[in-house]
């Protein structure tokens, strides 16, 4: 932010989306993102961390996770562990180096990162985000699954504030992996791939599988759910789900993975996530 002039601290959620219904004005949490913007037209920035948004809690066994929530918050908690066999953990642990990882909050991250790991996860398990804005001076909250968010964020995100995350309780207990491919251990995810599954007697009962480093934003590849859905998992199906998963897809180049790299990587991933929940 070249032309930062002021930094408000809300105490309030009315407070703090007045403040961002002002010109030249962006909300903040942690900052990594912002902060290293060159971006000329924000004046001030509205720093979110005194409006009491981080924390990991269950409400009727949901998970809840606080806007501002940081990364490392998420990564020693214990609650958060116990999401579908760790894979929300480990996606926040792989998100960032830990210098980041204290800094960076859970909405932040989606929101500047929509096709990494962290948003890959959570849309694996069928996250849903609250959102507030105002209405005649009021604050109203609103609920939108976190695919609908990706699609709609251009729209959504002006005026409004992403208060919380949610994973419902159908997700909590599924069977998931995650599996990525990136050029260091320590490098952010060329391509990531997230299976979430219900089983019963080895048969699919609900699947959520979801793409990163593939579109501009995480996504479901429901024809390949759709494979899997209701089927043992094969060998045979697996591939046509794997193959499912690639068909289609419009990926981006860059320095780190080409197009088309990354359409045979996604198929890779997707077999070896259901291989690994077959296990
Ligand atoms: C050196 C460096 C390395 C990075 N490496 C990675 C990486 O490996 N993986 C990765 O995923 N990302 C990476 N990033 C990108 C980014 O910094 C992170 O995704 C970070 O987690 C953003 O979180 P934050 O809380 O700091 O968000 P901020 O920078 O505070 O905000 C990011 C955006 O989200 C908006 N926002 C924040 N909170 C809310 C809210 N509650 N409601 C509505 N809007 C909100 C802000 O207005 C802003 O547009 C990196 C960035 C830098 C500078």
């Amino acid at each position: 932010m070249l032309n930062l002039q002021t930094i408000y601290k809300p105490t309030t959620l009315a407070e703090a989306l007045r403040l961002a219904r002002e010109p030249d004005t962006a909300l903040m949490a942690g900052g990594v993102a912002l902060i290293s913007e060159k971006r000329r037209d924000v004046r001030a920035a509205i720093d979110l961390s005194a409006l009491a948004l981080a924390f990991i809690e269950t409400r009727a066994n949901d998970l809840v996770i606080g806007a501002t929530t940081t990364l490392a918050e998420i990564v020693d908690s214990d609650l958060a562990r116990g999401v579908a066999d760790g894979v929300l953990v480990q996606a926040a642990q792989q998100s960032h180096a830990s210098v980041l990882r204290n800094q960076a909050s859970a909405a932040g991250t989606i929101i500047a990162e929509p096709g990494e790991i962290f948003a890959v996860a959570l849309l694996a398990l069928d996250a849903r985000l609250t959102l507030a804005a105002l209405k005649d001076s009021r604050v109203e909250n609103s609920d939108l699954s976190l695919a609908d968010f990706f699609a709609q964020r251009a729209m959504r995100l002006p005026h409004s504030i992403v208060t919380a995350i949610t994973i419902p309780a159908s997700a909590r207990s599924r069977r998931a992996q995650i599996e990525t491919v990136a050029r260091t251990p320590r490098d952010r995810a060329i391509v990531a791939v997230g299976a979430a599954l219900e089983m019963e007697r080895g048969v699919v009962r609900a699947a959520a599988l979801a793409l990163g480093g593939v579109a501009e934003t995480a996504w479901r590849a429901q024809d390949a759910e759709r494979e899997i859905l209701n089927q043992a998992l094969t060998e045979e199906i697996i591939q046509r789900a794997a193959l499912a998963a690639a068909n289609g897809l419009n990926p981006r180049g860059d320095f780190r993975g080409s197009a088309e790299y990354r359409i045979e990587m996604a198929r890779v991933l997707t077999a070896r996530a259901l291989r690994g929940l077959r296990a």
